[in-house]
């Protein structure tokens, strides 16, 4: 058997094109969409990510803003400026990138952040509304993982989905949205006793753990369904998931990474801005 290719290029573009008109119309209407950027930390990948998003906001008609502390910063002086954003009228959506520096917790400062702009849905009253079935941004990554399975007309009710990692940016999140989908969840972490007897069982595998090449052959029931959210930085400058391509052998559908997730979560982040959360 050979996987079938769950490509995120395609459902990213609709959405692309969709955020653009919403874009357009907005900046007719005289409320032009502003994101803003604000980030702590020298790391390479992170503002490879950040420039990605902002090239791609431009391309969409988004305004972008990066504000860069430095990786100094302290969690007032970052809490601080996510507050004064915050209140800026001219900011329609707010995002704050990790990795933070060391000593900063991402929840006391994301509390900062306006729910109502809580774009990549970080701010944890974001996390909490999502699991109590409240309208609320939820993480873009966690969402692009949904996306991507609905594009490809991946069925989601009743069956067991079973999800490779728990952070509050992408495991939990990402289980109450395939909750709300009706599959049965679960959630397995670094201290998951047997990690292949569970995902051997799932219909649906998402591997989130950042660990390359964590699922192999013997972690996949023949004919499941994988997605690898995992972005590994590789020694020669590249990305590798966490799923080991021989699994392609087993699986009956693979995400590839890069070009599955990736693409989509861009999107998704961007149609946050354009998109007011009780629309
Ligand atoms: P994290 O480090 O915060 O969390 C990793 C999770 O994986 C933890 O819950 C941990 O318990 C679990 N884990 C670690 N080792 C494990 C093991 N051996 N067995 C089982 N579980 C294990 O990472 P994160 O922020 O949730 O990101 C996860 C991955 O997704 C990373 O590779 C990250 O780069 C990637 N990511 C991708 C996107 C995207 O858009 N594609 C966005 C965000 C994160």
């Amino acid at each position: 058997m050979t996987a079938t290719r769950l490509g995120g290029a395609e459902p990213a573009a609709i959405v692309r094109a969709e955020v653009t008109e919403r874009a357009a119309w907005l900046r007719a209407a005289g409320r032009p969409p502003l994101l803003a950027i604000v980030t702590a930390t020298d790391d390479d990948a992170s503002a490879w990510y950040v420039r990605s998003i902002a090239t791609a906001a431009g391309k969409a008609g988004i305004d972008c803003d990066v504000v860069d502390l430095g990786s100094a910063a302290t969690a007032a002086e970052i809490g601080g400026r996510l507050t004064e954003l915050s209140a800026d009228a001219a900011v329609t959506g707010l995002m704050l990138q990790t990795p933070l520096p060391p000593r900063v917790a991402l929840a006391d400062v994301a509390a900062a952040i306006d729910p109502d702009k809580d774009v990549d849905g970080a701010n944890p009253l974001s996390l909490g509304r999502l699991a109590a079935g409240l309208p609320a941004f939820a993480p873009a990554t966690a969402a692009a993982v949904v996306a991507l399975l609905d594009h490809h007309g991946i069925e989601l009710a009743g069956r067991h989905a079973v999800v490779v990692g728990r952070s509050t940016v992408v495991g939990k999140p990402l289980a109450h949205l395939l909750l709300d989908r009706d599959a049965t969840v679960t959630v397995c972490h670094s201290r998951t006793a047997d990690l292949a007897a569970v995902t051997s069982t799932a219909d649906v595998l998402v591997a989130a753990a950042g660990r390359t090449r964590l699922i192999g052959p013997d972690h996949v029931r023949p004919g499941a369904v994988v997605v690898d959210v995992g972005t590994n930085p590789t020694a020669d400058g590249g990305l590798a998931g966490d799923v080991d391509p021989a699994v392609e052998g087993v699986a009956a559908a693979l995400s590839p990474v890069p070009g599955g997730v990736g693409p989509v979560t861009t999107a998704l982040l961007l149609q946050n801005v354009v998109r007011p959360m009780l629309d």
